[in-house]
């Protein structure tokens, strides 16, 4: 295949660190440019197009297959085709299975479709991942723009449906004022003023029971806080826990041994003596 004189000069780093490979479909102007820009910053870029062959304009360094061959190449596949033509994916359903598609297309017009390009692909290829990137960037700006933050395209290999984070973060905010609100109203409770004004099952209720469950919300609050790096050994500086661990010693301890007194067997052996019970009374 000929070469244009279009430079594949890294931006940012070492051209020997070479990235993995990221496969775009369609030789247009967009997927050129983007190419261009990824080759630029790394990557190994692999085109698919219908006439591998017949692709004179490709940036230097490029490898152009059939849509099918490319595919098999990388996990991520951008897609650089407009949405009228997304029909031939339907046949690539096996191949591009469990696979990232980047979905980068404009429509002409507003609700020019009842749903959006990136729904369409996904019903198109169910099997694949499907998230939307890099429309809001033309293809000039990625040709010509030093100016802007077109420059570099980064492109992350995490998967864009990974809820654990969102799910701890969103925990650990809610558990949190929960808490907080409940260690308020404790406060509250706790001023003379207030206990002489409720009764003592009420009080006896606020300061037993709200009292543990506020311990519960708080120490589950830290917990989420250290969520996946909990107990990580690189957060191990210096062989020692990070402050919130340590801070959870106590309230766990609490936590554990009131589970203990409130197991039937303790309980109910608790309340006996409570109530006078001797192990060898003789009466
Ligand atoms: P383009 O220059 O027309 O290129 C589209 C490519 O799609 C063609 O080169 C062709 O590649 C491929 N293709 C596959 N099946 C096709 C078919 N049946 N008929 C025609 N082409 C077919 O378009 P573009 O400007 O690169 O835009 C591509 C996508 O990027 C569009 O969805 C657009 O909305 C989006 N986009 C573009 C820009 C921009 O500035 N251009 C900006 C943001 C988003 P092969 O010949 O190699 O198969």
């Amino acid at each position: 295949m000929e070469k244009t004189c279009m430079d594949a000069l890294p931006l940012t780093m070492n051209s020997s660190e070479k990235q993995e490979i990221v496969c775009i479909f369609g030789t247009g102007d967009f997927g050129r440019s983007l190419g261009l820009k990824m080759l630029q910053c790394g990557y190994s870029i692999v085109f698919g197009s219908r006439n591998p062959q017949k692709n004179n304009l490709l940036p230097n360094g490029a490898e152009v297959l059939s849509y099918s061959e490319a595919a098999k190449k990388s996990d991520i596949i951008i897609i650089a085709i407009h949405r009228e033509h997304y029909d031939f994916l339907t046949e690539l359903t096996e191949v591009l299975n469990g696979k990232i598609l980047v979905d980068i297309s404009n429509n002409l017009k507003i609700n020019q479709y009842p749903e959006s390009n990136a729904e369409y692909l996904a019903q198109l290829v169910p099997g694949a991942h499907v998230v939307k990137a890099f429309n809001t960037i033309s293809a000039w700006a990625l040709q010509s723009g030093a100016l802007d933050a077109s420059r570099q395209a980064i492109l992350k290999k995490e998967n864009p449906f990974s809820t654990s984070s969102a799910w701890l973060s969103d925990s650990y905010v809610a558990l949190g004022i929960l808490g907080f609100f409940l260690f308020v109203l404790l406060g509250i409770t706790s001023l003379p003023s207030v206990s002489n004004a409720v009764n003592w099952r009420e009080f006896r209720f606020v300061q037993s029971k709200l009292g543990y469950l506020t311990l519960i919300l708080c120490t589950a609050h830290t917990l989420v806080y250290g969520g996946k790096r909990f107990l990580s050994p690189s957060n191990l500086r210096w062989y020692l826990p990070a402050a919130y661990v340590l801070g959870l010693i106590i309230p766990c301890t609490m936590l554990v041994i009131k589970f203990v007194l409130i197991m039937p067997c303790v309980d109910n052996t608790l309340t006996r003596i409570r109530q006078g019970w001797e192990r060898n009374s003789k009466h």
